[in-house]
């Protein structure tokens, strides 16, 4: 079961002043949610989160991380800005990037921000710009396909991250060389993986390849980043990742790999994202229209620029609709929204319960990935984003574009001076 952390009494107080549609966050879900993944790690003495910004990149959610004791994830110039202006620095921030453009890492090295190097060749790239910092991190991919028992989780032999097996030995000796003192270990292999063996997994491979590293280069990890990819479920009846077990699984593999080799003072990172704020928003949308032909629709004024991930992963969100969350699903519908793109389909073939005009569907699990993957096709406009506070106020987090935000673009032209305020 899916319960929406707003009624819909809420809801229609919250649209009298934010008309839908509108992302929502429950900071009281985001809070909890933060400190058990702190409890989960609290074995090791340095773990630290780096919540990857791009998953919601809002000032206000990342300051709600920031006084959970979390560091930030960047991998671009402006979420670098972004993280300096809510007080991020120099180890707060993890900078995790790729094809990155010089200025993006002149800014990193600016503020002081662990940097995570995805290739070989950004080695000789970085010294060139602005000389290799004392602490480094290097992202691996072992290639081949990860899987877990039987089952292939993903396919990193065919993702573009990272350094080889070779590169990366090779890389932390030639970082060594150039005076970096203190070394960092990452890799991403699976993304929104459902099951509590990903991280203890993906943990031995690091572990395992840091004593070779160290071995064979004799450098000192001061940091193991298992980066982000521990996933929610997203359909009401699959159990979800517990992050005890999770936590536990890593301690395991710590004491059985690293402690022996001397490394018990690696400390752990993680770069979680969707973990983080999926579960802890919702996509609030009116139903506005009907429409029976070959199949039965429900328009909706939310539209795939508000959540892209049903139409460019076929991904499953759950609905509620508030107020009948009792009633029976006994209709079945295509939820749609108004772009001109068949694929702006919130839901296909969806049991929900009987549809009025006016009836305000809850979108569950749009914390992230959701606003942040957002865009403008069909000149839509980018809603609000509002936070549920603990004590019950509704706080407007990021105001809704209008068109002079759509035009401003054009503002050095005249032409739609008409529409761009003055
Ligand atoms: C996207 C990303 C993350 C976060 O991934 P989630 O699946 O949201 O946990 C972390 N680190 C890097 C480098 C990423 O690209």
């Amino acid at each position: 079961m899916k319960k929406p952390f707003i009624t819909k009494e809420k809801a229609q107080e919250i649209i009298k002043t934010y008309p839908t549609p509108f992302h929502i966050y429950d900071e009281k879900g985001i809070r909890e949610n933060a400190r058990n993944l702190y409890k989960a790690f609290s074995w090791n003495k340095g773990y630290k989160e780096y919540f990857a910004v791009k998953a919601t990149p809002n000032p206000y959610i990342l300051k709600i991380l920031q006084e959970e004791g979390c560091g930030v994830d960047c991998s671009s110039l402006t979420e670098l800005m972004m993280s300096e202006c809510c007080g991020f620095k120099g180890d707060d921030i993890m900078f995790s990037s790729n094809v990155t453009p010089a200025e993006d890492y002149l800014k990193a090295r600016e503020l002081g921000a662990y940097i995570n190097l995805d290739d070989f060749t950004h080695i000789e790239y970085l010294d060139q710009l602005c000389g290799i910092p004392e602490t480094i991190c290097c992202r691996y991919n072992p290639g081949g396909k990860f899987s877990i028992a039987t089952k292939i989780m993903d396919n990193p032999g065919d993702a573009k991250y990272g350094f080889t097996h070779e590169q990366i030995i090779e890389g932390f000796k030639v970082l060594k060389e150039k005076g970096a003192k203190y070394f960092g270990l990452h890799a991403f292999l699976a993304s929104n993986t459902v099951t509590n063996e990903y991280y203890p997994k993906l943990a031995r491979i690091l572990f395992e390849l840091a004593v070779e590293i160290k071995e064979k280069t004799g450098v000192e990890f001061k940091f193991i980043n298992l980066s982000g990819g521990v996933g929610i479920a997203y359909e009401p009846d699959k159990p979800q990742n517990d992050i005890f077990a999770i936590g536990e699984g890593v301690h395991k593999a710590f004491d059985e790999i690293l402690v022996p080799a001397g490394m018990g003072d690696v400390a752990i990172f993680t770069e979680l994202g969707r973990y983080m704020l999926a579960p802890y928003g919702h996509l609030i949308t009116t139903v506005k229209h009907f429409k029976h032909t070959h199949k039965e629709y429900a328009g909706v004024d939310a539209c795939a620029c508000n959540l892209m991930r049903p139409a460019m992963y076929g991904a499953y969100h759950h609905i509620t609709v508030l107020g009948k969350e009792n009633a029976p699903c006994d209709h079945k519908y295509d939820v749609t929204g108004g772009l001109c793109e068949n694929n702006d389909k919130f839901a296909i073939d969806r049991m929900l319960p009987e549809l009025e005009k006016g009836d305000i569907l809850c979108i569950h699990d749009t914390g992230a990935h959701g606003f942040s993957m957002g865009y403008n096709y069909n000149g839509k406009l980018r809603s609000a984003e509002l936070l549920l506070k603990e004590d019950g106020d509704v706080q407007l987090i990021r105001r809704a574009e209008t068109p002079a935000d759509y035009f401003a673009t054009f503002d050095f032209t005249g032409i739609m001076d008409k529409y761009l305020e003055k």
